[in-house]
């Protein structure tokens, strides 16, 4: 099939921006905005490669990577339904079963696929799950790989970061002093900042997501979608996919898109009643050590997300993360808090269901990460 060049474009000032992007932001000076797909993906069922594992039968989809992708047979993760004896419309997409634990893998084996040039060493700032699948895309790619992580994130994720041979580079001050040392070194030759956060490719995989589960509902797409938000990769993904198969006439209405966070910090909710000023929020810990992001870069493109599906943003207080937690672990999934803040809000969203609304709930990150 003939290669349709793929552009990015500026979200605040429309700069287009060729693929793969040189930097990770807007290249003007200026103003360093996030780039996003110039125009949707239009989804194409004949484009699917059945005969590819997991993410990758969507390749023909993606912005073009290397004929070979890289991989360790990310994606492709099942769609099961929460309780397995009833005629039940909440389904499971348990993402904790990717190559390293978490959703992330899409993204860093995206992302790890994008690189030109041979002796680049790939760098990203990372509570933890996202810094272990990018070392973990790293080695299988024979790269060497720096992550730079608050010291206070959990020991395993630390763990499983030094596991896959990265240089671990503990940075005191929280997530946003992670974040400014990582980009001080993106200024120097011979790096790849593989920011989950800021580098547009990391959100087009999560894309993958969508058309999954509109394949496993045998191609339909639920009514809603919950997930755990944070720095919006998911979200913003999600919403894309479910995007490009309206786009293409293969659903008619996006699912409403519910965005987690923890109640002791929720900086989305703030943005969703106009009451948050960019890198002023403060939020208390929380177990959810995944969305623990008083100040998401594009929370603005989040906030988009949640609104232009109709969605709502809820937050979940402590113990009820910890209970959800239990409540899955007691249906045979384990997984770590975070990710427990989607099941944590399904008494939320019932309220809002139509009789036989289909409901999803995405799973992002596995219990032995917390463990
Ligand atoms: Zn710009």
């Amino acid at each position: 099939m003939p290669v349709k060049p793929f552009r990015l474009r500026c979200r605040l000032c429309n700069q287009p921006v060729d693929w793969p992007p040189q930097q990770p932001r807007c290249p003007r000076p200026v103003c360093r905005g996030p780039l996003q797909p110039k125009r949707n993906i239009v989804f194409d069922a004949t484009l699917i490669e059945p005969a590819l594992t997991g993410m990758w039968r969507y390749r023909h989809l993606l912005p073009p990577v290397s004929d070979t992708p890289i991989s360790l047979g990310e994606g492709g993760t099942p769609l099961l339904p929460l309780l397995p004896r009833e005629n039940c419309l909440v389904y499971v997409k348990n993402e904790t079963l990717n190559p390293t634990g978490s959703f992330k893998d899409r993204g860093a084996a995206f992302l790890v696929n994008t690189i030109q040039g041979e002796d680049k060493i790939v760098i990203d700032d990372s509570s933890g799950n996202a810094g272990a699948a990018l070392a973990a895309y790293a080695a299988r790619a024979g790269r060497q790989a720096r992550i730079f992580v608050p010291a206070e994130a959990p020991e395993g994720k630390k763990r499983q970061i030094r596991r896959f041979g990265a240089e671990l580079m503990l940075v005191a001050g929280g997530r946003e002093a992670a974040a400014q040392a990582a980009e001080a070194m993106a200024r120097e030759p011979n790096v790849f900042y593989a920011s989950h956060v800021w580098h547009p490719g990391y959100a087009l995989a999560m894309q993958t997501v969508a058309w999954e589960i509109w394949e496993q509902l045998g191609r339909r797409a639920p009514e809603w979608v919950i997930l755990p938000a944070g720095n919006g990769s998911l979200l913003r993904g999600v919403r894309w996919g479910f995007r490009s198969l309206q786009k293409a006439k293969y659903i008619q209405q996006l699912p409403r898109l519910a965005a987690v966070q923890a109640a002791t910090c929720a900086p989305l909710l703030a943005r969703s009643q106009n009451n948050y000023r960019a890198g002023n929020f403060t939020g208390s810990p929380t177990v959810a050590d995944g969305v623990a992001i008083p100040n998401p870069p594009l929370i603005d493109a989040m906030w988009a997300a949640v609104r232009k599906t109709n969605g709502r943003v809820i937050t979940i207080p402590e113990p009820e993360i910890l209970q959800a937690q239990t409540e899955l672990a007691q249906r045979g999934f384990w997984v770590e808090p975070t990710a427990a803040l989607s099941y944590a809000a399904l008494p939320h969203v019932k309220p809002l269901l139509s009789p036989n609304d289909t409901v999803v709930i995405i799973l992002t990150g596995h219990g032995l990460k917390a463990a």
